[in-house]
């Protein structure tokens, strides 16, 4: 099933029928059917690899494309049968199960390379959310890519995500960073490094470690806004908010909650100079320079809109004339 076309996605193949790559007879079949039209109701599902994100903990979650996917597949690969049978089960799916996990994944992959090789349609899930985001995945999806076989993705929920919009915190940059490290030395190290991020942090976190967390997050990247977000799309939905201390402290005297936690850490804020500042050092520019070329100056120095600095350093130039 190997592709000479370079980077098709399985989900823009033709249908290869029962796992055997074939050529496809008369027009092409969509390979991503819509399970809301009826057009495409029963269309047989691309060979390749497809990444299908399923239910966080509500199983309702679970797009419609999802479904289609995991029961046109030949086989699913998933970290743990029981969980994923759970999934199944409530809507009806009989496709057949085996496992992908951090313990097996070396010797399974050739397996599973094989089979996309020979045509087959093959989902991956995880527990829970989207595969490859702090779970198994990735260096099949590489693997397959290397070897120009097809792969594509069912998208749906991450935690991640979820916290982050549910947080209050900005969401226009963000950087993921998974998992801490358990161990203080090492968690406060990676922490310096995200230190000087003009962007919103999200972290996963188990609930023994959360107050140890909070608390190193807290004193390595200094007081910001936060959020712990807490079971989320289950009964017991929680997000507190507030500063990083406060939340510390909380979670410190509470002891750990129950359930699964995304910490969202508000983004670091540069100190502004102060408006004086900035004007003695515009003005001091504009000794050496023309208003357009200090302005870009003192933007790049200050982090202040270039905009706002052209527009101060033209009334500076007109008083000064
Ligand atoms: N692949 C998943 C995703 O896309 O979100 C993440 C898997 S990772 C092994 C599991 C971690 O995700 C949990 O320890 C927790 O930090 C977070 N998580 C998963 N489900 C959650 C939920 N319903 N509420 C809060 N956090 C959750």
């Amino acid at each position: 099933m190997r592709r000479t076309g370079g980077n098709t996605s399985a989900a823009q193949m033709t249908s290869g029928g029962s796992g055997k790559c074939r050529k496809p007879s008369g027009g092409p079949i969509p390979s991503k059917p819509d399970p809301t039209d009826p057009a495409s109701a029963g269309a047989a599902l691309a060979p390749g690899l497809h990444l299908v994100a399923t239910p966080i903990g509500n199983l309702g979650d679970v797009s419609l494309r999802a479904l289609a996917v995991l029961r046109g597949a030949d086989r699913i690969y998933c970290e743990d049968t029981r969980i994923t049978a759970r999934l199944l089960t409530r809507y009806g799916i009989k496709t057949p199960l085996e496992t992908y996990h951090d313990h097996n994944a070396e010797a399974m992959r050739p397996a599973i390379l094989e089979g996309l090789d020979r045509g087959e349609r093959v989902a991956l899930v995880s527990d829970a959310g989207t595969p490859l985001v702090s779970d198994p995945g990735y260096k099949l999806v590489r693997a397959a890519i290397a070897e120009d076989l097809p792969v594509t993705a069912a998208p749906g929920p991450s935690a991640a995500v979820t916290a982050l919009i549910l947080s209050g915190l900005p969401p226009d940059t963000f950087l993921f960073a998974g998992f801490l490290p358990k161990q203080q030395t090492a968690r406060r190290l990676a922490l310096a490094r995200w230190a000087a991020l003009e962007a919103t942090l999200i972290f996963y976190e188990a609930p023994p470690r959360l107050a140890a967390s909070l608390t190193d997050i807290s004193e390595v990247l200094g007081p910001r806004q936060a959020a712990v977000a807490r079971e989320l799309t289950k009964l017991h939905e929680e997000v507190r908010r507030g500063p990083l201390a406060d939340l510390a402290a909380h979670y410190r005297q509470t002891g750990p909650p129950r359930g699964e936690i995304v910490i969202v850490v508000g983004p670091f804020e540069p100190a502004l100079p102060d408006a004086e500042e900035v004007d003695r050092r515009l003005c001091a520019a504009l000794d050496e320079l023309g208003v357009r070329d200090a302005a870009v100056k003192l933007a790049a120095e200050t982090g202040l809109p270039r905009s706002e600095l052209y527009r101060r350093a033209l009334l500076m130039r007109d008083q000064k004339q």
